[in-house]
Parts: structure tokens; C-alpha cells; sequence
């Protein structure tokens, strides 16, 4: 029962070490991604120098979950999370047609730029974009 004595007492000591500090968030945990992608491309001949740049997000990350303003740490999570919503519903969407991709064909509207997904093997059928109401024919 010592371990588990001993465990408590570092867990409490923890709490009280990280009270009224901001901790981890995604953007924490995108900068210590980073920071493992850096130090693994260092292993690459003629990149070491990227071992040195991998200690930057890692420094940036560590100062972020130990700082007080928790206010502007949270702002930069918003703001961290707006830039990444553009390529991360991309991602989504390479993602939905690779898996959907014996059964679903995509267009793009030609008038608003909407995706639409149709099902594969109907052949040429009338469509009418859900966002803009163009009609279009297509093949499916
Ligand atoms: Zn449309």
C-alpha cells in the first residue's frame, strides 16, 4: 500500500503545483506533435539542425500548460482552432469519399461550389444542388 500512499500524495501535490494554471489543450498538443515530427526528421543526415528546432514548440507547449493567463491562453486555443476547422473539414471530406467510394459518387455545383454526394449506378439522372436549387444532369 506504500505505492499507492505515495502516489496519492504525488497527485495531490500535482493539483496543487498546476492550480490556477492553464494545463493541456489541443493546441498543446499539436505543438508537442510538432515537436516530435521536428525531432524525428532530425534523424535524417544533413537535418540535424532540426533537433534544435524541435525544442521550440515543446519549450512554447511546456509554457503554456505551467502559465497563469489562463485568458490569453484560452484565446489562443480559439484562434488555434479556427485556423486548423479549414484543412481539418478537408481532411474530413477525403476521408468520407475514400471511404464511400463504391458506393457514392461526388460532383462539385458548378454555380455555388456545394459537394454533393450521390449514390453510384443510377445512371444519368436530373439533379437539383440542395444549396442553390441549379439543376444539372449528371452520371452517376
Ligand atoms: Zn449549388
Amino acid at each position: 500500500m506504500k505505492i499507492r500512499q505515495f502516489l496519492l500524495k504525488f497527485l495531490e501535490k500535482y493539483r496543487k503545483f498546476m492550480y490556477g494554471r492553464y494545463g493541456t489543450d489541443e493546441l498543446t498538443y499539436a505543438l508537442i506533435l510538432l515537436s516530435v515530427i521536428f525531432s524525428l526528421i532530425s534523424n535524417f543526415d544533413k537535418l540535424w539542425f532540426f533537433y534544435l528546432i524541435s525544442i521550440l514548440p515543446l519549450a512554447v507547449a511546456i509554457w503554456r500548460i505551467l502559465s497563469r493567463n489562463t485568458n490569453a491562453r484560452y484565446n489562443e486555443r480559439l484562434f488555434f482552432l479556427k485556423i486548423i476547422s479549414g484543412p481539418k473539414s478537408k481532411l474530413k471530406n477525403i476521408k468520407n469519399r475514400i471511404r464511400d467510394r463504391k458506393t457514392h459518387k461526388y460532383f462539385i455545383c458548378k454555380n455555388c461550389k456545394a459537394t454533393l454526394r450521390l449514390p453510384k449506378g443510377r445512371g444519368k439522372i436530373n439533379i437539383t444542388c440542395p444549396k442553390c436549387g441549379a439543376k444539372m444532369i449528371k452520371k452517376t
